[in-house]
């Protein structure tokens, strides 16, 4: 990006996505993981601390461990827990990080009050909004938007477009001195081709969908709300996920393989999620919802489960 690769299709992206959030400016980078290693090796060295929900995506978790910052882990979506790793930092600065919709779960961070711990420590909120990008919160603006969060609660909001947005790549968005600052630091930024000019077009072309079609969440609302009243009439262990991310809890790591080759067979592409990706015991299938899925997929989806179920 910076010796040739920034054209005016990455321009128009970065203005359209700052438009959309709210925000002075936004850095694209070829992958979600990538923006995230620039986050935390860019903001937090050795003498910082990074304190993380224990269930952040991979990239977090490794972006804090090669930053050489202290890395402090709080219990899944727990505020008092993270208040507790906060009150444990001294000297150098702090990021807070959290994802916003948990990719394994589907829940979504408690963000408002971690943004008030936040103000209260001093310390810069992260939050990974890469599923709730597009589909969540007003006009689709995310969790941070929906918490009626700003750039000054929020100051570093990353989002992928690989997933709601259709195309690929990611951004963190943000103040001016944010984006100056990744851009000339971030080394997953600067040694790295950036996001071709052709994916940056189809992300706008995303976003341009993302905007203008509110049909589509209200559609994708439509069918997470029949997919759980319709698991939970059933006798399902559902997560307590309101997003398009509804995972199924199975007694173990092969009858959660099991079912999902039986859904395959019967025309259902739902993935078995095992250890190590959700802690022990965890073993789920995850359902993921799109506005492009019909009632009629819900309710055949159903049937399928309840199917698959009762044959031992
Ligand atoms: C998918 C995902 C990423 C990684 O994004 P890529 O563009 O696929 O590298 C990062 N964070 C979260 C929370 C994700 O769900």
């Amino acid at each position: 990006a910076l010796v040739t690769g920034y054209r005016p299709e990455h321009e128009a992206l970065e203005a359209g996505l700052a438009e959309f959030l709210e925000r002075d400016s936004v850095v694209l980078f070829s992958s979600g993981f990538q923006a995230n290693l620039a986050v935390a090796t860019s903001l937090a060295g050795r003498n910082d601390h990074i304190v993380q929900d224990r269930l952040c995506h991979a990239s977090l978790i490794d972006g804090a461990r090669m930053s050489g910052a202290c890395l402090l882990r709080y219990a899944h979506g727990d505020v008092m827990a993270a208040e507790r790793q906060l009150a444990r930092t001294e000297g150098g600065h702090t990021l807070l990080v959290t994802d916003g919709v948990f990719s394994m779960d589907g829940d979504v961070a408690p963000v408002a009050r971690l943004a008030k711990l936040c103000a209260k420590a001093g310390s810069w909120m992260v939050v990974d909004d890469a599923h709730g990008f597009g589909v969540a919160g007003p006009g689709g603006r995310g969790i941070v938007a929906e918490a009626g969060l700003g750039q000054d609660d929020v100051p570093v909001l990353v989002g992928t477009l690989g997933k709601a947005c259709g195309s690929a790549g990611a951004f963190v968005a943000g103040s001016r001195e944010l984006a100056d600052h990744l851009v000339n630091e971030a080394r997953s930024y600067i040694y790295t081709t950036a996001m071709p000019p052709a994916v940056a077009a189809a992300g706008l072309a995303g976003l341009r969908r993302l905007t203008e079609d509110e049909w589509r969440r209200d559609k994708l609302r439509e069918l997470i709300d029949l997919f759980r009243a319709g698991a939970e009439s059933r006798g399902w262990r559902l997560l307590p996920s309101d997003s398009p991310i509804q995972p199924l809890l199975c007694e173990s790591p092969e009858a959660t393989l099991r079912l999902a080759s039986e859904l395959r067979e019967r025309g259902f592409l739902v993935v078995a999620i095992r250890p190590p990706t959700v802690p022990a015991g965890g073993a789920r299938l995850r359902i993921t919802l799109s506005a492009a899925h019909e009632k009629e997929h819900v309710e055949q989806l159903l049937e399928a489960f309840a199917e698959c179920l009762d044959t031992p």
